[in-house]
């Protein structure tokens, strides 16, 4: 049976990485029929946890459809699934370690430790824990205890050992213990540390497959090492590669949104997004790259999963993002706009219906330009904005040519003459311009474009003259062409 989880420290927002990692032990979970899918929370880090950005975690998880068998919330055979609910476990197994020898009480203070690593520094050593209190007297201990040192718990890596463990991603791996050397498991106020706390876990909630970032492959000799000590079996490790920006440096908040609840007021779709996310690391055997959910399930592979790391690229969501729009229905997408021009004050609640109605006209003109929901602000001005500035100097130019006023003219005109006040009607009245003027297509076009939206280039201009009505049309022409 495959058991896999998802273990996130709730220290801030959910991150895009998280999520990728989140989605990969998810998709093995599914491929197996029996497998299971467990969140755990490891919130030990008492000053940056929060129970804030747990929720952000979790609901992002939900929005995603990353459900979860067993863990916070939902329970399960292995619980309790926080970390903070778990700390007489660890107390025990350390007392287990304590007791067979395999760890030690460790009286150093911090700064004496910081000295030491900071010696060995300058001699150009590793800085690993030399050994001071692996041999104490019981006179030494008392001595300590009287001055009101609190101890640590130290693991006693063996000695002169190779470190072995095979990586799903990276292949065999081998860390030299020496490289390790004795390092804290349970700190001097009692919590764990995580490498400790993680094997303890993993290896009671008998998971088998450890998917998780790159930046982790450095802890895991140290856990491999617990896990030997307890006793208990080794899971299969997977460390997948970091995600870049496109710059391919490390993908911080200068590349833009970096969480998952970004992207999701920004008017991603969750199954937008988690067809990037398999993408990030993941290669398909042929060239398809748009999955619904089931199809990923299916054709997921950890033996496809990449060792360079992923570069995220937006122009490819915002691609995925769009073919994932074209699915949902204009008032769909219509309130998916609706919150971001409510916050730019482009509208006001309440929203009457024939506002709407009209909202929804006007999207259904924009919306093959639309990658994401919030994209629609690109467009807010040209609908709700009448007061048309030409801002370019090739528009400034068209508007000066000697057929402007007689296009524009006619134009008026016609428009004044259609019954019915639709993109259906508007749209031949620049053919016929063009026949009884005997001027170009462009020069129709273009002058009327430039002084109905003040740009040359946009989305289908019947339309846009449809949703804006006969009069707001004249207006804004009235103010580019007095
Ligand atoms: N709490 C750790 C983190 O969020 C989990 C790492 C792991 O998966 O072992 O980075």
């Amino acid at each position: 049976q495959i058991r896999v989880r998802f273990a996130p420290s709730p220290t801030g927002p959910f991150h895009i990485g998280g999520a990728r990692s989140a989605l990969f032990n998810w998709l093995l979970a599914r491929k197996y029929s029996n497998g299971k899918f467990v969140l755990r929370v490891e919130d030990t880090d008492r000053v940056r946890s929060s129970k804030e950005s747990e929720e952000n975690i979790k609901a992002s998880l939900k929005w995603l459809g990353l459900d979860w068998d067993e863990g916070v919330d939902v329970g399960g055979e292995y619980g309790p699934y926080h970390q903070m609910e778990r700390l007489e476990l660890y107390k025990k197994y350390a007392q287990q370690l304590v007791d067979e020898g395999k760890a030690y009480y460790c009286y150093c203070t911090e700064e004496e430790i910081a000295a030491e690593r900071e010696a060995l520094m300058k001699e150009n050593k590793m800085p690993i824990y030399q050994g001071h209190c692996r041999h104490l007297t019981a006179d030494q201990i008392e001595k300590y205890k009287s001055e009101g040192r609190k101890p640590t718990i130290r693991f006693r890596t063996p000695e002169n050992e190779t470190v072995e463990f095979d990586d799903m991603v990276r292949g065999h791996m081998q860390f030299d213990s020496n490289g390790v050397g004795d390092f804290v498991i349970v700190k001097a106020d009692g919590i764990p540390v995580y490498n400790f706390a993680v094997v303890i876990d993993d290896a009671l909630m008998n998971i088998t497959h450890v998917i998780r970032a790159e930046e982790h492959l450095s802890n895991t000799p140290r856990q491999v090492v617990l896990y030997d000590a307890l006793g208990f079996t080794v899971p299969v490790f997977a460390h997948i590669s970091l995600i870049l920006g496109k710059d391919h440096s490390k993908m911080s908040k200068r590349h833009g949104a970096t969480s998952v609840e970004q992207y999701k007021n920004l008017g991603y779709l969750p199954e937008a997004l988690v067809n990037f996310l398999a993408l990030l690391g993941w290669a398909p055997q042929d060239e398809k790259e748009i999955f619904s959910i089931d199809e990923l399930i299916k054709a997921f592979s950890m033996d496809h999963v990449a060792k360079n790391p992923a570069v995220f690229d937006i122009d490819k969501l915002n691609w995925l993002n769009a073919q994932y729009m074209k699915k949902l229905s204009t008032k769909k997408i219509t309130m998916m706009a609706v919150p971001h021009l409510l916050e730019k004050g482009y509208l006001n609640e309440p929203i009457a219906a024939d506002e709407m109605a009209k909202l929804v006209r006007f999207t259904e003109i924009i919306r093959d330009h639309l990658s994401y929901g919030a994209q629609f602000l690109d467009f807010a001005d040209l609908y709700f904005n009448d007061d048309i500035v030409v801002e370019d100097a090739e528009s400034k130019q068209i508007l000066t040519d000697e057929t402007v006023p007689s296009v524009i003219g006619l134009f008026k005109e016609k428009l004044n003459g259609i019954a019915d006040f639709d993109a259906e009607h508007i749209q031949p009245i620049f053919k016929q311009i063009t026949k009884e003027l005997k001027v170009g297509g462009k020069k129709v076009y273009m002058p009327v474009r430039i002084s109905v939206t003040g740009q040359m280039h946009g989305p289908d201009l019947a339309g846009i003259i449809e949703v804006l009505g006969r009069e707001r049309v004249f207006d804004r022409i009235e103010k580019v062409l007095p």
